[in-house]
């Protein structure tokens, strides 16, 4: 697949999105945690540091408010300023009368016909009871773990090893990036909580650039977490004096996150776990997962960079963070031009079976050093042109 190809879907999923700093809707404006990111990027003579490209309205737009610049993104925008498909796509499906959500429902088998063909999905609904419906075709987005684990869940005689599984790489290339962060401590205050919890970003070191000592690139994005969970991921396991002190300066802390292209490995891995099930008695999601050398060397240089960053503009302590549990899940039915390489072909369709789809990011075959999600927006949106093609058609 190439750039061109991709281009006009990646305009489509931008002015879906609201993404600043396209279609000539503004950057968000910074945050104390941006100025300070952006005067240590100018010390280190990075170029490319801005408030980055963010599906958060900067202007009022799509019936719904500008930013209001209040630091509670992640748990959820009540000013409805950030894109989310909860309060933005779905009413907007609902209202063609052609969508219907059955809120939680748990997918749990995909049924084939003797030909291979899918015709409908098992599943608990919100009272626990099974149901079936059928589907003239069948897209999964559970998202990497889950995806993998309902296609494995589904085997049977015709496809003993789950669905769209002939090459054997359902499951397989997990990747979640290589993460890690630095917070920095100043002396006089930073409050890095206020404004978009993610507010600017460095692009300069997301260049393949294998003189560094690893191969692929990584971004750093400016971060702020909140005091319960800082206390939980500064320093894991840490305590004492150093550790107290460092909380008692939370109001003068800034901090990034780094994101960075992880290696694809068919050892990370998502198996059905062999003891274990869920209340519906499928099988839960065994996830695995190593860091490669590359994924460490990769971290090590961030850590170095962005304490230097920090360093440059006076911090009087940084610490180099450990990664968080994964935010980015992705791989696991990786696309191939050759059915015998991945699961799924460049449209998410899978090779096995004409009318099962994979909407989510488990098609990636690599992370890139960026944040996902305009990619997954951008692949549905061009899956969904292309099953409404090949469903006009009738070839699925
Ligand atoms: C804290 C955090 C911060 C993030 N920040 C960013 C960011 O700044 N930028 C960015 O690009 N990305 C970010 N991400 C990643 C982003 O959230 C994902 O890329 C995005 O949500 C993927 O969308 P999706 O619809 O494919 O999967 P999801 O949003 O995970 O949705 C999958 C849905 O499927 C449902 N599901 C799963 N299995 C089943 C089943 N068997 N039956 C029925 N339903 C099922 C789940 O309940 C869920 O609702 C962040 C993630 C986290 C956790
Ligand atoms: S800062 Fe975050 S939570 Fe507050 S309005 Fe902006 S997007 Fe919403």
């Amino acid at each position: 697949m190439t750039l061109a190809e991709m281009e006009p879907y990646y305009a489509k999923a931008e002015a879906k999105m609201g993404v600043t700093g396209t279609n000539n809707w503004p950057r968000l404006p910074g945050n104390n945690n941006f100025k300070v990111l952006k005067a240590g990027a100018d010390k280190l003579g990075y170029k490319e540091c801005h408030t980055g490209n963010m599906a958060i309205n900067s202007v009022e737009r799509d019936d719904r408010n500008s930013c209001q610049q209040t630091g509670f993104c992640f748990q959820g925008c009540k000013w409805g300023a950030k894109w989310s498909t909860l309060y933005t796509e779905i009413p907007k499906g609902e209202a063609t009368g052609h969508l219907e959500v059955r809120p939680n429902s748990m997918a749990i088998k995909i049924n084939h016909d003797a030909s291979g063909k899918v015709t409908g999905v098992v599943y608990a609904d919100k009272d626990g009871k099974l149901q079936e419906q059928k589907a003239r075709i069948v897209a999964v987005a559970g998202n990497s773990i889950e995806s993998p684990r309902l296609l494995l869940n589904s085997e049977s005689s015709k496809f003993p090893h789950g669905l769209a599984n002939s090459s054997g790489q359902v499951g397989k290339n997990y990747m979640r990036h290589t993460t890690g962060s630095v917070y920095a401590i100043f002396d006089k205050p930073v409050h890095m909580y206020r404004g978009t919890t993610m507010a600017g970003i460095i692009r300069d070191e997301a260049r393949h650039d294998p003189s560094r000592g690893f191969v692929g690139g990584y971004e750093m994005e400016t971060l702020s977490l909140g005091l319960p969970f800082m206390a939980a991921f500064l320093n894991p396991g840490g305590w004492g004096r150093s550790f107290t002190t460092a909380l008692d300066h939370y109001d003068h802390m800034a901090g990034l996150w780094i994101v960075g292209e992880d290696m694809p490995r068919e050892e990370n891995r998502i198996t059905l776990h062999k003891d274990e099930k869920d209340e519906h008695g499928m099988p839960i999601a065994d996830v695995h997962f190593d860091d490669h050398p590359n994924d460490e060397a990769m971290r090590n240089h961030a850590y170095s960079q962005g304490q230097a960053l920090y360093a440059a503009v006076g911090a009087t302590r940084t610490f180099p963070t450990p990664p968080y549990p994964s935010t980015h899940n992705l791989g696991t039915n990786r696309m191939s031009e050759k059915p015998e390489d991945g699961v799924v072909n460049k449209h998410g369709q899978s090779h096995d079976i004409k009318n099962l789809f994979v909407s989510d990011g488990s098609q990636f075959t690599t992370g890139a050093a960026e944040n996902p999600t305009l990619t997954i927006v951008t692949l549905a949106i061009r899956q969904a042109d292309y099953i409404a093609a090949q469903m006009s058609a009738k070839t699925i």
